[in-house]
């Protein structure tokens, strides 16, 4: 059994992108830690940071126990997550924390600054965790890893990059069989609901994500999808052990 760590920028991305196949992946009895580098403490207009960051706590370790799995929080901030010295050694600390063999975590391209320095930095601790002269200057560090996890890149935040352009996945996850609990993981980020009508016109929070897993699963013919793409930089593993553990869940996207 593996030890898969979903790691992104705020509390409920997990959720909303990657829900479904970690619900698959409890079921088949693997280690799952979902991780944020921020409690989400922007994501309100009536309480201030450290009020709405508590409730978010909460809500997302509410989320990721309804399949088992734990939460933490790295404590960054909302919009202050840069890739930097400190940041890659905290991150690096994290993994080598977790022990991680599989790690998903955020598209490279997306509509949010923090996301797209979350992509960077998780990218590049998985290559300085085994390194055992790279320092991360915790008080008590953690030993190096064995190898670079695996590492697979969410979809961006409705699919597409900054200019509209659709990324595409190398392959989709039939999550149709857990769609229930990926709808319960993201309902338990109630006060996110009430933000985002706010803050960005959407309306109803679960109904998009129904929308747009229902937008994924089409592009292989499933009626409810995740779409996830492995990164084989140099050193990095190659072989497709997120889609063997999957089996037939994971569906090549073809056009
Ligand atoms: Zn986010």
């Amino acid at each position: 059994m593996a030890n898969i760590l979903a790691i992104h920028a705020h509390p409920d991305d997990v959720e909303f992108l990657a829900g479904g196949t970690m619900a698959l992946l409890a079921g088949l009895g693997h280690a799952l830690t979902i991780a944020t580098f921020t409690p989400g403490d922007c994501g309100s207009k009536q309480m201030g940071p450290d009020e709405i960051a508590a409730v978010r706590r909460q809500e997302a370790a509410h989320a990721a126990a309804l399949i088992g799995a734990r939460y933490f929080c790295l404590e960054m901030r909302d919009l202050a997550i840069f890739d930097d010295d400190a940041s890659r050694r905290l991150v690096t600390e994290t993994l080598r924390q977790t022990r991680p063999d599989l790690v998903l975590t955020a598209s490279p391209v997306d509509y949010h600054c923090d996301h797209e320095a979350v992509s960077a930095l998780v990218r590049d601790a998985c290559f300085a965790a085994p390194a055992p002269n790279y320092q991360t200057r915790a008080a008590e560090p953690a030993p190096p890893l064995d190898q670079i996890p695996y590492l697979y890149f969410m979809d961006p935040a409705e699919g597409t990059d900054r200019e509209g352009a659709v990324v595409e996945p190398h392959f989709v996850v039939d999550i149709e069989p857990v769609f229930a609990r990926k709808h319960a993981m993201l309902a338990a980020h109630a006060s996110q609901r009430i933000w985002l009508k706010e803050h960005h016109g959407t309306d109803d929070y679960l109904e998009t994500m129904e929308r747009w897993t229902r937008a994924r699963g089409a592009l292989a013919s499933l009626p409810l999808g995740e779409g996830f793409r492995q990164y084989k930089g140099h050193a990095y593993p190659q072989n497709p052990l997120l889609e063997e553990c999957l089996g037939t869940a994971a569906v090549k996207f073809r056009k």
